[in-house]
């Protein structure tokens, strides 16, 4: 679905360890293969990066892709970053047409972790937990801090144990809701020790003890999220319209908002139920004015998208009966108008 393109990395075509980090462009590199670029990264034996080698395919340009982005998600790599679930991050494996090339919350995160300016004490807090499911903790179940417009500002995923840990969380009020890696994002898409987790079923819920305040320079330990069973709701496409009614396309990529539009949202997936399963915006910028509609395995609905709406990932929310999953990060607002005239 959607019209994105993968991204292979620690594929190591071509590429080679000559002490230089570099970045090449190579005419059909991955004829046919549906591959836009490849990051090489290698490692001593003490097991710090030693190398990183970019190779992109000049196909991207006459193929419309987002090569700003492409590059961006590239460097993610040769930093260190492995690809993210998260629709909206530059690290999510597929790369469109469209979309805007600005980190999202999560990575910032990430990159500031692996190269500290100050200590992460003071940058944030650190929130830590576990994911239990029937049969104990989960492994490489995506952990997410949502802060109260929304967002999804941090993600984690479970080791062995089901445990996480979340560092540098900015101030703020959050909700923490644990989510499979059940498409559009694998753990196959994953690098290392999460190819080796096994793809399990269980509901997206949030943790115990509601909504948690987050101050800078403290840590929030023994935070619990407990997901029994299996479920049938799997969110894996959206889509956005100018208004109801005209056509529309549903895609594994993030749709793109602006500040004081009204669209018509659509998210499908597995598990819809006409005249049941119903998607929720939680932002207060984003405000339903029709009834949802249905069509195949799909919702969708009209909103109205205030004109001070925020700028960054939201997450969608699905409901079906008792039954609720996400789409973390599957709307990016695009900058005001009112931002893009500041100068720097
Ligand atoms: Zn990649």
């Amino acid at each position: 679905m959607g019209d994105g393109r993968r991204c292979s990395d620690h594929n190591g075509e071509k590429a080679g360890k000559d002490g230089q980090n570099s970045i090449t462009f190579i005419d059909g590199l991955f004829k046919d293969q549906n591959f836009l670029a490849v990051t090489t990264n290698w490692y001593d034996d003490s097991g710090h990066m030693a190398e990183a080698d970019i190779q992109i395919d000049p196909s991207v340009v006459p193929g419309g892709y987002n090569l700003q982005l492409l590059v961006e998600h590239e460097v993610g790599h040769l930093l260190g970053l492995d690809h993210s679930g998260v629709l909206s991050s530059v690290m999510y494996p597929f790369v469109g047409r469209g979309g805007i090339a600005a980190l999202d919350s999560d990575e910032k995160l990430a990159i500031a972790e692996l190269y500290p300016a100050v200590d992460p004490m003071n940058a944030g807090g650190i929130l830590t937990g576990r994911v239990n499911g029937d049969g104990g903790g989960i492994f490489a179940a995506q952990v997410v801090a949502l802060n109260d417009k929304g967002q999804p500002v941090a993600i984690a995923l479970t080791n062995q144990q089901g445990e996480f840990e979340l560092d540098g969380v900015p101030p703020g009020t959050y909700q923490l809701y644990a989510e499979p890696l059940d498409g559009p994002v694998f753990l196959q898409n994953l690098s290392g020790i999460w190819q080796t987790a096994k793809n399990e079923s269980f509901p997206t819920e949030f943790a115990d003890g509601g909504p948690l305040h987050v101050e800078a320079g403290r840590i929030y330990g023994n935070l619990v999220v407990n997901s029994s069973g299996t479920t049938t709701l799997n969110p894996k496409w959206i889509g956005v319209s100018a208004a109801a009614g005209s056509d529309m396309s549903l895609g594994a990529m993030p749709i793109v908002v602006s500040p004081g539009q009204t669209v018509n949202i659509a998210v499908g997936g597995d598990g819809f139920v006409s005249g049941m399963t119903t998607l929720e915006i939680p932002n207060r910028s984003f405000r339903r004015t029709s009834n949802f509609s249905y069509a195949g395995n799909y919702v969708s609905a009209t909103f109205n998208v205030a004109s001070d709406a925020p700028s960054g990932s939201l997450t969608v929310l699905v409901k079906s009966g008792n039954q609720s999953a996400a789409l973390t990060g599957g709307i990016r607002v695009a900058g005001s108008a009112r931002a893009r005239v500041v100068r720097r």
